[in-house]
């Protein structure tokens, strides 16, 4: 069985946010789908480990955006790679609250639904919800951007707790010399570069950066991070 014919499948990019008595949290996901016509349902799939997952169980409702191609790394890296339990997402982002309350991220998005939960399916990891859409509106004319888009041009991996996470996708080799590689996110930090928002200069060997130091995109601390 060859694994990675599962990545020949396509997806989009999309942030699915919850709320339950304003507790608020919002995340990246790559499953959303339009499962019937009518009434118009969204399908989507959710680790249970996530923060997301406990809100949405609660308070029934999601909202989903759908991302485009203009999004940058720091912003999937604070939806897709931190917790809201250690970190607050909706600071400095934008959004806007739906009829049901809510949170809908509008900061890169082109398109937005909210949706009540009609139906859940335990899949094991995951929680597959169905939710009946209750709104939806186009944001801009933007491209949306797709998963694949996000792995070629992005360069992004996926999280471990994607549902269509693949082992040998941090193996993915590439050939400079002297970068690093997050292992948790795939960031690569390049030392001509540096990370001049973490006050790391251009020039900055990955050895002399301060152990304080962490991934500008996921957070991880400067040991989760090998030769690129
Ligand atoms: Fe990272």
């Amino acid at each position: 069985m060859n694994n990675l014919a599962l990545t020949k499948i396509n997806y989009g990019l999309y942030v699915i946010a919850a709320n339950h008595n304003g507790r608020l949290n919002a995340q990246i996901a790559n499953t959303v789908f339009q499962v019937t016509s009518e009434p118009a349902q969204l399908a989507i799939s959710v680790n249970k480990q996530n923060l997301t997952h406990e809100i949405l169980l609660e308070g029934g409702v999601f909202s989903v955006s759908v991302i485009s191609t203009e999004a940058t790394m720091e912003f999937i890296g604070k939806f897709g790679f931190k917790s809201g339990r250690n970190s607050d997402k909706f600071k400095e982002t934008g959004f806007k609250t739906g009829h049901k309350g809510v949170p809908i991220v509008t900061d890169y998005a082109l398109a937005a639904f909210e949706a009540e939960v009609t139906a859940k399916l335990d899949v094991g990891t995951h929680t597959i919800f169905v939710g009946r859409i209750v709104n939806c509106e186009i944001l801009s004319d933007a491209e949306p951007m797709t998963y694949d888009y996000y792995h070629r041009v992005k360069k992004g991996f996926s999280p471990k707790t994607a549902p269509t996470f693949i082992k040998q996708e941090t193996k993915r080799e590439e050939k400079t010399m002297k970068k690093y590689r997050c292992t948790v996110c795939g960031y690569i930090y390049d030392p001509q570069v540096g990370d001049p928002d973490s006050g790391i200069k251009p020039g900055t060997a990955f050895e002399d950066i301060p152990s304080t130091w962490v991934c500008p995109v996921c957070g991880v601390e400067k040991s989760s991070f090998e030769p690129a």
